[in-house]
């Protein structure tokens, strides 16, 4: 039996404080744990209100009624405990109203939660924190359930949407209302299945309707048996980061005038068709058109009417052409046309021939009318080359066989063009090693005093021995030496070599006015006109004058204001090198712009000096210019001079001298001294 005793010592060592008090709240009776925990002694507390030791409001436990406490079973309620050291714990009240000797008491039992309440806290803590991080995330963030309804959004989601609360979003349905094109459910699921997330760019609409481009990125929630019960969605707005990338890659493939294809996106094209020429068995052609003399039309109306024209073109090439087919501008007045599917070669000629006409027709631009024609270049795939580039360079070489055969037409690329291109890279090559070779030498072709008829002077004309093919014209290696920059290397060698014998020969004949002319491309004087900067001090370390030198431009050198070409040209005056214009009348031949540039001499080109005696026109506008010469300072030097006509008509124009065939033609140096030799025999000074 359990006697009175023992239910003492159970009140002591309950693990609850217990409190017996009046119904106003003064303690009557409490247990050890009560005072204990506190930090009081018994003595202390009896007698004390419990307010002094409990933030308590007695209505909590009476319900604002101490009348009433007798209806109530128990009150529970929350407090906290103030410890006499002034510390504090969270309590759990648990209070009943009883009657004990006929007086009513209230019976409290007090618990320590404050464990219960920490974690509790912490809870409620965390779960603001995470509340907080997605409202205030830079993307839209949503929980959807499994069928795609919306549960939850954040701020930026709804700002994205355009929507004006969660309320009015937590109704719709993702993939109805939302999505423009939804993704197929299928691919979807099974990207989820395969990663546990899905990612796909989706164009969504808003609220407005406005439609906006997005990337989406949802990740599966799933249950303890792998059931998903709803989906967390990250959506960012990449409609301007598209726009850009668009206008990026338009930019990268699309030429801003013409709205053509560029170069890039041809090639792409080019690529794709050559894969289906491939599969399907049909040839591709590729027509490239250069428009002639659209330079003119560029420089004399003004660029503004040129981009007119290039746009008219255009319009017209794709008006000759069905819509599989390609065109693209390549730059310039350069079109690439692309034939598909080409069963007869017969059907490419008259797309070509079609494209020719159209381009000869007048273009009306403004107020302006302009006349052009079109040169096309033709080579077919797979017949003529099996990779881009080859076809492309033949469609070059076809195009620039057209314009030779005098424009306005089209040819073919064909065999024999791709054995001249081959062995074209053949001479480039063999070019690059002929000066250490030793494969140059100079001839010399004397230039004669037409007073005197005697020789001071002489141009040097430069000669390739080629190990195989003998001898090379300069006419045909030195594109080819511009064309690589091998021409600085060979110049300066022509120079050198020249100045050489200019010396020696001024030496033995005691000829001051010894002179000897070498050519300069105009590619020498680009790059600052490198090679040409060590001149001055070589003549000067030889111990030669720049008297005895002369270096041959052509007039369109002079047009170049390019201060490289005048600095050199100031150098060389400056070191007494004198200049000569070159093959003069079959360019600009203004003589306007002589004058700037002190020049020394004007040679009449060979082409002048032919036609001299059949063409009276010839033969006045040769004294013309000679007489305007004169004027301006210039000595005059005929070239190819092959008949004794021509040689006295020129002398009776006052012509200064004469160089050609009638006198001698470019010798060796051995002969060329041969011929000083007997002309210091016949006419001793
Ligand atoms: P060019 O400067 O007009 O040289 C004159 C050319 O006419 C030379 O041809 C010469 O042999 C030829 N010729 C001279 N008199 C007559 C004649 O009475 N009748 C005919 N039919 N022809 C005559 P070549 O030596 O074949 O040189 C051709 C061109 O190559 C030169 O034309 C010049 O532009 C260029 N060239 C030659 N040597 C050099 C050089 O060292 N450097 C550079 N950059 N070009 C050079
Ligand atoms: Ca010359
Ligand atoms: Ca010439």
């Amino acid at each position: 039996m359990i006697g009175a005793q023992d239910f003492r010592a159970l009140f002591e060592l309950s693990a609850d404080s217990q409190y017996l008090l009046t119904t106003n709240g003064f303690i009557k009776e409490i247990n050890q744990t009560a005072h204990e925990r506190l930090g009081y002694s018994k003595a202390e507390m009896l007698g004390e209100h419990i307010g002094k030791f409990m933030l308590l409001d007695l209505a909590a436990i009476t319900d604002g009624n101490p009348n009433k406490i007798e209806e109530h079973e128990f009150a529970i309620c929350e407090s906290t405990e103030v410890r006499k050291d002034g510390s504090v714990l969270s309590v759990e009240i648990c209070s009943r109203a009883l009657e004990l000797n006929a007086q009513k008491v209230i019976f409290s039992a007090v618990r320590d939660i404050s464990r219960r309440k920490k974690i509790e806290c912490a809870l409620r803590e965390s779960e603001e924190k995470y509340r907080s991080l997605f409202e205030e995330s830079f993307d839209g963030l949503f929980v959807t359930t499994p069928t795609g309804e919306i549960t939850d959004i954040n701020r930026k989601g709804i700002l994205m949407f355009g929507y004006d609360s969660k309320d009015e979003m937590l109704r719709l349905d993702l993939e109805k209302d939302v999505y423009v094109y939804p993704p197929d459910r299928n691919k979807f699921l099974s990207m989820v299945h395969a990663n546990g997330f899905a990612e796909y760019e989706v164009i969504v609409k808003k609220k407005s309707g406005e439609q906006i481009t997005s990337w989406c990125s949802l990740t599966a929630v799933e249950n303890k048996e792998g059931l998903i019960t709803s989906y967390r969605g990250i959506i960012r707005d990449i409609t301007e980061k598209k726009r850009s990338e668009d206008l990026i890659w338009q930019q990268a493939n699309f030429d801003t005038l013409t709205g053509l294809p560029n170069r890039n996106m041809f090639r792409d094209c080019l690529n794709q068709e050559m894969q289906k020429s491939d599969r399907e068995g049909f040839l591709l052609a590729l027509l490239l058109i250069d428009l002639d003399q659209f330079k003119e039309v560029n420089d004399t109306l003004g660029h503004v009417v040129g981009d007119l024209l290039l746009q008219d073109a255009a319009y017209r090439i794709q008006a000759c052409i069905r819509g599989s087919d390609t065109v693209a501008r390549l730059g310039g007045d350069e079109f690439m046309v692309l034939l598909s599917g080409i069963y007869e070669a017969g059907h490419v000629e008259r797309i070509a021939q079609k494209i020719v006409n159209k381009l000869t027709e007048p273009f009306q631009l403004g107020s302006e009318v302009a006349y052009v024609s079109a040169s096309i270049g033709i080579t077919l795939y797979p017949n003529d080359s099996a990779d881009i580039d080859s076809l492309i360079k033949n469609a070059d070489q076809a195009m620039y066989v057209a314009k030779g055969k005098g424009r306005n037409q089209f040819s073919y690329f064909t065999q024999s063009l791709q054995v001249m291109a081959q062995s074209r890279l053949r001479m480039i090559n063999d070019l690059r090693g002929a000066l250490n070779a030793k494969q140059f030498f100079l001839h010399f072709q004397p230039i004669v005093e037409m007073s005197t008829g005697l020789i001071h002077k002489a141009e040097a004309l430069i000669r390739w021995r080629h190990p195989e093919l003998g001898m090379i014209s300069p006419a045909d290696f030195i594109p080819l030496a511009e064309e690589t920059g091998l021409i600085h290397e060979i110049g300066d060698w022509v120079f050198k070599e020249t100045a050489k014998w200019a010396k020696f020969w001024g030496n033995i004949y005691l000829d001051e006015n010894c002179q000897l002319s070498v050519n300069m491309s105009p590619v020498q004087f680009l790059h600052g006109g490198r090679t040409c900067e060590n001149w001055v001090e070589f003549l000067a370390d030889l111990g030669l004058s720049g008297n005895n030198m002369v270096v041959e431009i052509t007039e369109g050198l002079l047009l170049n204001a390019e201060s490289t070409v005048t600095d050199t040209l100031l150098n060389f005056r400056d070191a007494g090198l004198q200049v000569a214009i070159d093959d003069f009348g079959t360019g600009y031949s203004s003589l306007s712009y002589l004058n700037k540039f002190d020049i020394d001499y004007l040679k009449i080109d060979r082409s002048f000096v032919s036609n001299l005696e059949a063409d009276a026109n010839n033969m006045a506008l040769s004294e013309a210019i000679i007489v305007m010469a004169h004027k301006l300072g210039l000595k005059v030097i005929a070239e190819g001079v092959e008949t004794e006509g021509q040689r006295s008509l020129l002398s009776e124009f006052g012509c200064d001298y004469a160089q050609g065939y009638l006198f001698s033609k470019p010798v060796f140096p051995e002969e060329f001294e041969e011929l000083l030799n007997s002309q210091v025999v016949l006419s001793p000074r």
